[in-house]
């Protein structure tokens, strides 16, 4: 104890730009009131508080309550002086009353432990003070009910008593609503509210037995009390013992002046971004509205006004309103208040540079004076990200391993999917415009109810607005169009975050939920026809555009190079074709990790040549089958050395069990039985012959080759022959041989010897020769187990973390979908292992089987193919594993190249 008695100051004064504290503070200020701290300190006006640290909370949990007021009560009364006259206002005085807001602080940010207080300060005698010095008698009761109820519930325990039960002060609203005969909040009458009050009270001296506390001082020590109560909540032992947060850990306190934007018109509140959030661009931009407060902007009720006037400009031309009306009814704070505007114009430059990130930043004005509540780094598009990162860079104010890691890499994933094809676009009839709120293509059929998004296969939500029980639905759907709202809505900052295509507040719109239409002009458009959306303009088109696939060019591509100067681990592709090799490569890939051989069998004429081969009775009929297949793979194998010219292309050998090329419907057997020339019986036979209980761990892998090496022979045959046919023309290409599903050193060497058996044969043959590795999957336990022994033989291991993390975790990978959707919703998985490398477990299996392959062979190549090598995590893994390469679908390569590039940049750090 000796140690805590000794901590010098308790609480933190901020406001007035000074501080007590900065944000190295974190610990002891936790993370808000750090950044409180920090933001008064660079000069920004943030409404003045204080901090009570995160040590008192500790001391709370030791000594009590009693002890701790002795402790902290001496600097709370200076803080609170210290705020009255920043605010020029006082604590519970009744003419001109300062009211506070007390919310916790975790060092780290801990959603649901702990609602916020607002207008703190509250009392029978306060209210009227209130009401007379804003001349808005309903906003004073207004505020005084919600704090009631807001006090009530955070702090007096006033909840639901058991899950049936509602809200006790939201069953009251509802009785006084039904007996006024009004729907909404907004509806109450002056008096209402006073009735809400006093019957609010009533309900907090029935059910805790004493009166609602009247004393500001009361109300305060109460708040305190309850945010250090509430980090022994249920909610923060939980979300800590999750994420394995200490309990000595503690929160702080933050109290802080209310500041109101509904005090007329020389008050108002706004939101506002450095740059661009859709686009990157670098232009300070924004909405505010006058006399209101921040919910009123984000609610999309009212149409909130621009900043800038060249914001304002660009709005007016999308929503067609002529300058004069536009200066007249909708002037940007620019023109309105031209010295609030200068005012925050500097402070967003201040702040920018100072967290050297674009910030979203909230504000409100309070009778002529500017207040900043909230900075912070703000969500951003993927194209606006990459573009802020490159352009930060350019601009100095960033160095090149910062620029990349200011990247989330999974958030590229929308820069890499279909845009409108531009001829489509050019022929489109466009209907209607909203506003360009997340910029994209969208195009699917109308559902106006989020909880039928699924109901299509391509579906865009058409609503008039949306909240956030729409969640689910909004992720869903392809696109979003809401009638209100402006950038800054609900719907524009749930899609944005999403990096979903969204266009709101599309005025022209006139959307009935009964009839489930929507109506443009004299047009009608019903549930189930297709629209289209352009997020980058606003347009709204009437049916389907085509899209075309994406490009990696301009800043992206300059991310790009240098996420490759920086990135050691390689990233390769998965493709089984030509096409997608192109693709590939130009999105970077260095190299094919996997050609699946068994996709090229399902085109339709080679399916039958595949049936002929496995329904074979002899080796002699196999094989004739076999020569069928020979010159279809060769072409295949042509194509995709041909697209990676220059650059390893590992080729699998076939892997998946024979009953999946078999013909399973009548029909289809029956016309095979004909073009065989055997009976339907014969083909029936082998079918049910082929069956297996438990296929992902029967006949397949290179159970296939050991048992019918015929097959290997005519794989490897078309592979090495595709490779000198290059050679001839000049075409370098580095074949790399691999066997499926070992699991025992011998069946490698199996494998082995047909393989190089026949690259020689081939090589006599053509007199010529061609270099060639031969190594394998370790996708099952025992071969990460006895890495060492396969790696005496093999030339190279790549990681099927799929199957592995199949039999790691004895999950089929066919019957998952049945529970592991359940698992996650229970908490007994975190994430699907399929989708993120279980580091813990399958990974070690990973770690055990490079370091043993390695310990043989210390320059084995290694690399990984399964679903995880282009998940961000994953590849991070992957590369502390010390992988040569990841490979992944094509249109995940940018994103492992920029996680090998952010993994070795951070291992440097
Ligand atoms: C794997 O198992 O991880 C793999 C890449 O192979 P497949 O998914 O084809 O079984
Ligand atoms: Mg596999």
């Amino acid at each position: 104890m000796e140690l805590l008695e000794n901590v010098k100051a308790r609480v933190f004064k901020f406001g007035n730009k000074s501080a007590d504290g900065n944000s190295s503070m974190r610990n002891l200020l936790g993370g808000k009131g750090a950044n409180l701290a920090e933001m008064s300190a660079i000069g920004i006006p943030v409404p003045p508080g204080f901090t009570i640290t995160t040590e008192v909370c500790t001391e709370y949990n030791l000594l009590g309550k009693e002890a701790v007021f002795e402790m902290i009560k001496d600097e709370v009364e200076e803080a609170i002086a210290n705020i009255e006259s920043a605010m020029g206002s006082e604590f519970g005085d009744k003419d001109n009353p300062l009211l506070i807001s007390v919310r916790s602080g975790a060092r780290v940010s801990m959603p649901g432990m702990m609602d916020t207080v607002l207008n703190l300060g509250m009392n029978d005698e306060v209210v009227l003070g209130l009401a007379k010095k804003t001349n808005n008698e309903k906003f004073a009761w207004d505020s005084y009910r919600r704090f009631i109820q807001m006090y009530g519930g955070v702090v007096l325990g006033m909840k639901p008593e058991s899950k049936e039960d509602i809200d006790p002060f939201e069953e009251i609203m509802e009785h006084l609503k039904e007996k006024r005969g009004i729907v909404l909040d907004t509806e109450f009458s002056i008096q209402d509210l006073q009735d809400l009050v006093y019957d609010f009270k009533d309900a907090v001296k029935k059910r805790t037995g004493h009166d609602f506390p009247t004393n500001p001082w009361d109300q305060l020590w109460g708040a305190v009390i309850a945010v250090f109560n509430s980090w022994n909540g249920d909610r923060a032992v939980y979300y800590r013992n999750m994420h394995g947060y200490p309990a000595d850990w503690g929160t702080a306190v933050n109290v802080q002046a209310m500041v109101y934007g509904n005090m007329g018109d020389h008050s108002g509140t706004g939101v506002c971004f450095t740059r661009d959030a859709g686009t990157g661009e670098n232009v300070f931009n924004g909405e505010y509205l006058i006399n209101a407060q921040g919910e009123d902007v984000v609610a999309g009720v009212r149409t909130p006004q621009q900043i800038t006037k060249l914001g304002s400009q660009r709005w007016a031309e999308l929503a067609k309103i002529e300058e004069e009306d536009r200066a007249e009814n909708y002037p940007s704070l620019e023109e309105l208040m031209p010295g609030i505007f200068k005012e925050l114009n500097e402070y967003q430059d201040i702040l920018e540079k100072h967290y050297r990130d674009m910030q979203d930043m909230e504000f409100t004005i309070q009778e002529g004076k500017l207040w900043i509540l909230q900075t912070r780094n703000g969500k951003r598009t993927g194209a606006a990200m990459v573009k802020i990162a490159m352009d930060l860079l350019k601009e100095g104010m960033i160095d090149e391993k910062e620029a990349l890691l200011l990247v989330e890499p999974n958030k590229l994933d929308e820069l890499l999917h279909p845009v409108f094809d531009p001829k489509a676009l050019k022929r489109a009839n466009i209907i209607a415009q909203g506003l360009p709120a997340s910029p994209g293509a969208a195009t699917g059929k109308i559902v106006f109810f989020a909880d039928e998004a699924s109901k299509f296969k391509s579906s865009i939500l058409v609503r008039i607005e949306t909240s956030p029980e729409d969640l689910e639905g909004m992720n869903i759907a392809k696109g979003i169009l809401t009638a209100r709202g402006g950038m800054t809505s609900h719907a524009a900052v749930v899609a944005r975050g999403m990096g979903k295509c969204c266009i709101s507040g599309a005025g022209a719109l006139k959307i009935n939920y009964k009839t489930r239409t929507l109506t443009v002009g004299d047009h009608e458009y019903h549930e189930g026809d297709w629209i289209s959306l352009n997020g980058s303009t606003g347009n709204i088109i009437e049916g389907k555009v085509a899209t075309k696939e994406p490009e990696l060019s301009g800043e992206f591509a300059e991310l790009m190079e240098l996420a490759d100067k920086y990135g050691v681990m390689k990233v390769r592709t998965n493709a089984d074709t030509p096409n997608d090799a192109k693709v590939a490569r130009g999105f970077g890939a260095q190299g094919i990790g996997l050609t699946r051989t068994e996709h090229m069998f399902f085109e339709v004429d080679r399916i039958k040549a595949m049936r002929e081969m496995i329904l074979a009775d002899t080796v002699k009929g196999r094989k004739q089958a076999l020569e069928e297949l020979l010159p279809m793979q060769r072409e295949d194998f042509e194509g995709i050395f041909e697209a990676m010219e220059g650059l390893a292309v590992t080729i699998r050998l076939l892997d998946p069990p024979l009953h999946e090329f078999v013909p399973h419907q009548l029909a289809t057997q029956k016309e095979l039985a004909e073009e065989m020339h055997i009976s339907l019986q014969a083909v029936k036979n082998k079918v049910a012959e082929l069956e297996e209980f438990n296929p992902m761990l029967g006949h397949r892998g290179c159970r296939l080759g050991n048992t019918y090496p015929e097959i290997t022979e005519m794989q490897t045959r078309a592979i090495i022959e595709a490779a000198l046919n290059l050679k001839e023309r000049g075409i370098i290409c580095k074949p790399e041989i691999m066997v499926p599903l070992v699991g025992t050193v011998k069946e490698f060497e199996e494998q082995e010897s047909i393989i190089r058996n026949t690259a020689d044969t081939i090589f006599e043959e053509r007199n010529d020769k061609i270099e060639y590795l031969v190594g394998t999957m370790i996708e099952i336990p025992r071969a990460a187990l006895m890495a060492d022994l396969i790696a005496e033989k093999a030339d190279f291991f790549s990681f099927g973390t799929n199957d592995l993390t199949q039999m790691t975790f004895g999950y089929s990978r066919d019957d998952a979908g049945k529970f592991l959707p359940i698992y996650i919703e229970k908490g007994i998985l975190k994430v699907d292992p399929f989708e993120v490398l279980d580091q813990e477990g399958v990974g070690q299996l990973v770690k055990i089987g490079t370091e043993r392959g390695r310990s043989t062979k210390p320059n084995l190549k290694v690399g990984i193919c399964g679903e995880h090598g282009g998940e961000p995590s994953s590849v991070e893994f992957c590369y502390h594993t010390g992988m040569d390469y990841v490979s992944c679908s094509p249109y995940r390569v940018p994103i492992a190249r920029l996680v090998s590039a952010q993994a070795a940049i951070k291992a440097t750090l």
